[in-house]
């Protein structure tokens, strides 16, 4: 329902809760982060509110990290549960995910066959596994497959595990919005998210894929070529 990633140079948690705490307006029934630093990537969901997250963040020793994604929940496939809520971890795979993936029973049959086993009721958590049963160290390769293995609609941000500080996106129907400042590199699925880190911004175009490095953003379409983004402005005050 609401994402937000960031990686560069500032703690991404306080970015993550900060954002969702922006997109609550939308409505929404659990939250999470997965905040990444070089090779730990630490998760903390819960069912509910924004400010249950924020307080779980809070008391956590453990959230120092200069990359992360961030959602809140409209549960569409699975109950309210801190375990169906996002993100969804599924070996070098961390995801968040909005919309719907109208053919996950299918592709979970199939996985189960692979001996790859949900721990959640999720729609999300099938897409998840699929990318990490095709990914062999190239996420383009596996983030390609499942555009043509997927049915139904998503905006997604993926942290592979052997790419760390960086955040990988993509989207068919549900909004995405991106920018980046001297701080680093931005995705939400509204600008409202980002309004107070930029007024500068592209919309991520239909089956394209935004790659987020510490140095900044680039939109490839998905034959790996470079796309260059179509900046807009932002007029009104927040
Ligand atoms: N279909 C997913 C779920 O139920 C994502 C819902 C959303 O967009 O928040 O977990």
């Amino acid at each position: 329902c609401g994402i937000i990633g960031f990686t560069g140079k500032l703690e991404a948690a306080d970015i993550l809760v900060g954002g969702l705490t922006q997109l609550e307006y939308r409505g929404y029934d659990s939250a999470g982060i997965a905040v990444n630093e070089g090779s730990s990537t630490k998760i903390i969901k819960t069912a509910g509110k924004v400010s249950n997250l924020r307080e779980k963040v809070e008391s956590s020793e453990d959230r120092s990290g200069t990359c992360g994604i961030g959602h809140t929940r409209w549960a569409t496939h699975g109950g309210v549960t801190t375990a169906n809520a996002h993100p969804h971890v599924a070996g070098n795979i961390t995801l968040i995910h909005n919309g719907i993936i109208e053919n996950y029973k299918e592709l979970a049959i199939a996985l189960k066959a692979q001996g790859r086993t949900p721990v959640s009721e999720t729609d999300t958590e099938i897409a998840a596994l699929y990318l990490d049963s095709v990914y062999e160290g190239d996420p383009f390769a596996a983030m390609k497959k499942a555009n043509e293995a997927l049915d139904g609609a998503y905006g997604f941000c993926i942290m592979f595990k052997d790419h760390p500080g960086e955040i990988y996106c993509m989207r068919n129907s549900s909004p995405l919005v991106a920018t980046s400042t001297e701080d680093g590199a931005f995705i939400a699925s509204d600008m409202v998210a980002l309004l107070q880190y930029s007024k500068d911004y592209f919309v991520v175009p239909e089956e394209h894929i935004v790659v987020m490095k510490k140095d900044g953003i680039t939109l490839y379409d998905m034959e790996q070529n470079i796309v260059s983004p179509k900046m807009l402005h932002v007029d009104w005050d927040t």
